[in-house]
């Protein structure tokens, strides 16, 4: 493949991307408007199929998957599998926009729109890099797939049984996703996971309507204080979860995994300003550790009788808890609620576990695998310079559909700006961004072997 040539004939056909990425942006696909995210859908298989992309529509218990392959002519060629979705988040509070946002607009080389980023942009950058490989070489080195969904914002339910049902279809050596915000220092990122998340409540209550704190005070449970006693025996003093079994299925970052901690950035100052806190007592090992390799147990919220200002003297008839884990590469939701639910049912059989819908399993792929150190060459090829290797991010995304329902490996490669305020008003992409996006995608598909 000449990337050469390839490299500058995407900057040649700048002018045309953009056009084309506004154009994307104008779709108000809103997930839950059915009628628009169904326009989006067609609008992007004819956009792909203009581009010498064979496209399909497949149609969910959702909103439609879009499809989309270029094969090789070479029988043994790898292939790579590029993840997206076309659906947006609600653009409100509207009036915080400095633009409409499905009327995009450029100010100071970023696109502002809703969707912008998140994520049309940067899988609208894979659709381009292969539409330029095309147009210079007539063929591809590899199998290109493509498959968009237009439910990722509200949970990609219907992305799961789609996979399930499609595995043929989707047979893939790596799956590569362009979602979210680089390095906030502008340095490219490659990611190989994501913590998964499991919700749940406890609730207890022991009267049927609120009582009076003096005339039944001391004679009667109160459920806040009780819920309070059971919260304390699962975590000790050290933030150590003391609930039976629930660090079973941990296991120890490998020794790459210690040295890619050792390479990433710290500075606990700036940290614990992003946060907001006044400090934070970590070292930098410890504080990787556990954002990337152990699970929590944390409290969301607390409710319970009177939090309205003033003063109402009561003893509240019921306590709630929300309440979630965040799990590592093994752990499972369903194994960990029994566990929880045991715990709970030992120390207090009163108190209610409630599961929450909409679990999210973790994800890790080895960063030590041949296709990965493809990617991470790629990625420094692309933005010449060394990108910021991450085994696992804090946060859940539905990863584990590739890892544990395909079964192949996953890589998440960002294209966006970190202020790309996705999810916010004023959401953007920076055009240099967007351009080096498509750059990246060129050389991830001409560095598989
Ligand atoms: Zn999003």
């Amino acid at each position: 493949m000449n990337t050469l040539e390839i490299h500058n004939d995407i900057e040649d056909y700048k002018e045309a991307s953009i056009k084309t990425l506004i154009d994307f942006v104008k779709q108000p696909s809103i997930s839950r408007d059915v009628e628009a995210v169904e326009k989006c859908s067609r609008y992007l298989k004819s956009l792909m199929m203009d581009l010498s992309i064979d496209t399909k529509i497949y149609e969910t218990e959702g909103n439609p998957v879009v499809y989309g392959e270029v094969l090789s002519h070479n029988k043994d060629a790898k292939t790579i599998l590029f993840y997206g979705h076309y659906d947006v988040q609600p653009p409100d509070p509207l009036e915080e926009w400095d633009s409409p946002p499905f009327d995009p607009v450029i100010k100071n080389g970023r696109l502002y729109g809703r969707g912008a980023a998140d994520n049309k942009g940067q899988l609208l950058a894979h659709i381009l890099a292969v539409n330029t490989i095309l147009k210079k070489e007539g063929s591809l080195p590899l199998n290109v797939k493509f498959i968009f969904e237009g439910e990722e914002e509200i949970g990609s339910k219907s992305l799961t049984k789609f996979v399930e049902n499609n595995k043929e279809l989707l047979q893939t050596d790596v799956v590569i996703t362009s979602d979210g915000p680089k390095h906030d220092s502008g340095a490219p990122m490659v990611v190989f996971g994501v913590r998964g998340v499991m919700n749940f409540e406890l609730e207890l209550e022991t009267a049927n309507s609120d009582n009076h704190s003096g005339n039944k005070g001391g004679v009667i449970p109160n459920p806040a204080w009780i819920l309070n006693d059971l919260l304390h025996t699962m975590k000790d003093k050290d933030d150590y979860v003391t609930i039976k079994g629930f660090y079973d299925d941990v296991i120890k970052p490998t020794k790459r995994e210690v040295d890619l901690i050792n390479d990433l950035p710290f500075n606990p100052e700036n940290l614990a300003k992003v946060y907001g806190v006044e400090k934070i007592e970590l070292d930098k090992k410890t504080f990787y550790e556990r954002l990337m390799f152990l699970p929590t147990l944390t409290i969301n919220g607390l409710v319970s009788g009177h939090t309205n200002e003033g003063t109402k003297n009561i003893i509240p008839k019921k306590a709630t808890a929300k309440m979630e884990v965040r799990m590592v590469k093994d752990q499972n939701p369903e194994d960990l609620f029994k566990k929880i639910k045991k715990h709970v049912e030992k120390i207090n059989p009163d108190v209610k576990v409630i599961q929450q819908e909409e679990d999210m399993y973790p994800s890790r792929t080895s960063s030590e695998l041949p296709i990965s150190e493809d990617v991470i060459e790629a990625v420094k090829k692309a933005y010449e310079m060394d990108p910021i290797i991450l085994p696992s991010m804090g946060g859940s995304l539905p990863d584990y559909i590739w890892t544990k329902i395909l079964g192949k490996p996953s890589i998440m490669v960002p294209y966006a700006n970190a202020d790309e305020a996705n999810h916010a008003p004023n959401e953007n992409m920076d055009l240099d961004s967007f351009m080096k996006g498509i750059h990246c995608s060129v050389e991830i598909i001409n560095g598989l072997r």
